[in-house]
């Protein structure tokens, strides 16, 4: 299906094609992202990544009908001169580059910071310097724990969303000690979010930020000893999959007690096309993009995972589906976590008319279907031939 020629934003005016730079291209949301671009526009991108592994597909054959639309810059921002000249010929910058998985906040403090806040700054002085377009992507855990969380157990007010939801222009952001390396992530990507504030404030700069809750689907993160290294700690969707694809119990964190919601990629990246086509909607705001109505602990997810892998692989589940872990354990030293995290929508439901569609449910069914018909082949393998090389 060919993108249609006239494209409408929600004003009703044409949409001009863009060249969008995007940085961080080859990751979890800017394949997906790339991928909308690709079939539902006539956008062009320019990907900028360290990898191109999740892309690769749009990438080739040479014959694919956006050939010429999508171009794949191998760079590392950190230190590539090559950036300023792909910003200053593009309309709109896209940043997603970031260390981003919670098990590197804590035990690699110093690459997380850099990469979150020192490697995002030239992109946000270039953009401002060349009069163009930024959409930052920040994250949910810039409000760090609930007001709730500070309560006495018992208190009612727990009850009280005015003591959990959160909202991007009122709730505070509110961290642990420092000691508590976990928020190092969450510190420095509330810097880049000031940074562009005020650029925007003092020098025009004409931005948008994402605060992602929880965006989960095919493609997140890597299944430790499959596609990523068999010691590593991706987020939670992937620790779960990798654990039923090998029949493993789920390790639950200090009792799975913490909250999330969590959103479909598909719908989240909906909520993104639509800052791209609406920039008179869209700047100068920062958007929470999330899905309230997906609101589970994380025993419950583990439970529901446990429960829709069975079902589209066919398989019984192990006996003992779950087994408790410590976060010192599982994380190490310095370890802490977000409470709860359910997202106000009213901004974004404001201003681009966008909400969220589908259930966990449907979400998990899809997802597990995909790491399944991707993975489990691998997996047996893996097994079968266990350290022979
Ligand atoms: P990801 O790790 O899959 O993607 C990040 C990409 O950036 C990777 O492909 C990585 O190679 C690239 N990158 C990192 N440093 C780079 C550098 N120096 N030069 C070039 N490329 C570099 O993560 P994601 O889930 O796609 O997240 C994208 C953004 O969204 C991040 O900023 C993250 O903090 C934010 N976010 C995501 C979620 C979520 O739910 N997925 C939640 C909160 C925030
Ligand atoms: N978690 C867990 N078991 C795992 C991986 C993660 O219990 O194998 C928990 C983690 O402690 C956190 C939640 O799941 O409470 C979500 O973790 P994720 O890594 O996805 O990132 P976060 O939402 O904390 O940014």
């Amino acid at each position: 299906s060919s993108p249609s020629p006239v494209r409408l934003d929600l004003d009703g005016n044409t949409i001009k094609p863009l060249t969008i730079c995007m940085i961080g291209a080859g990751g979890f949301i800017g394949s997906h992202l790339c991928e909308k671009l690709m079939n539902e526009t006539n956008h062009t991108v320019l990907a900028v990544d360290v990898y191109n592994d999740k892309i690769k597909h749009l990438l080739e054959p040479e014959s694919a009908p956006w050939t010429g639309r999508i171009q794949f810059h191998r760079l590392n921002i950190k230190n590539d001169s090559r950036l300023e000249g792909l910003i200053k010929c593009s309309d709109l910058t896209i940043n997603l580059a970031a260390i981003c998985t919670p098990a590197d906040y804590n035990t690699r403090p110093l690459d997380t910071i850099y990469s979150n806040f020192i490697d995002a700054l030239p992109v946000v002085k270039y953009c401002s310097e060349n009069n163009k377009r930024l959409i930052h992507f920040s994250t949910c855990e810039v409000y760090g724990k609930t007001i709730g969380s500070y309560l006495p157990k018992d208190s009612p007010l727990r009850q009280d969303p005015a003591y959990y939801i959160l909202k991007e222009d009122t709730s505070p952001c509110i961290f642990g000690s420092v000691e508590k390396q976990r928020w190092s992530y969450a510190c420095a990507k509330q810097l880049i979010e000031r940074i562009i504030y005020a650029e925007g404030a003092e020098n025009g700069l004409e931005f948008t930020i994402v605060r992602p809750f929880n965006w989960i689907g095919p493609r997140m993160d890597f299944i430790p000893g499959i596609d990523g290294p068999s010691e590593g700690v991706p987020r939670v969707l992937a620790c779960f999959s990798n654990n039923l694809l090998r029949r493993e119990p789920l390790k639950l964190v200090d009792g799975g007690e913490s909250q999330r919601t969590f959103i479909y990629i598909k719908d989240a990246i909906e909520a993104v096309l639509l800052m791209i086509e609406n920039p008179a909607r869209a700047s100068g705001h920062i958007f929470n993009v999330g899905n309230p109505n997906n609101e589970v602990t994380v025993r419950q997810l583990a439970e529901m995972m446990t429960q829709v892998y069975s079902k589209v692989s066919g398989e019984d589940s192990i006996e003992t589906p779950t087994v408790d872990v410590s976060s010192k354990e599982f994380y190490g030293e310095g370890y802490d976590d977000s409470d709860k995290r359910i997202p106000d929508m009213t901004i974004i439901n404001k201003q681009l008319g966008w909400n969220p569609k589908t259930s966990l449910w449907d979400l998990l069914e899809s997802t597990l279907t995909y790491q399944h018909r991707t993975y489990a082949e691998a997996i047996k393998q893996a097994i079968a031939k266990p350290a022979a090389n």
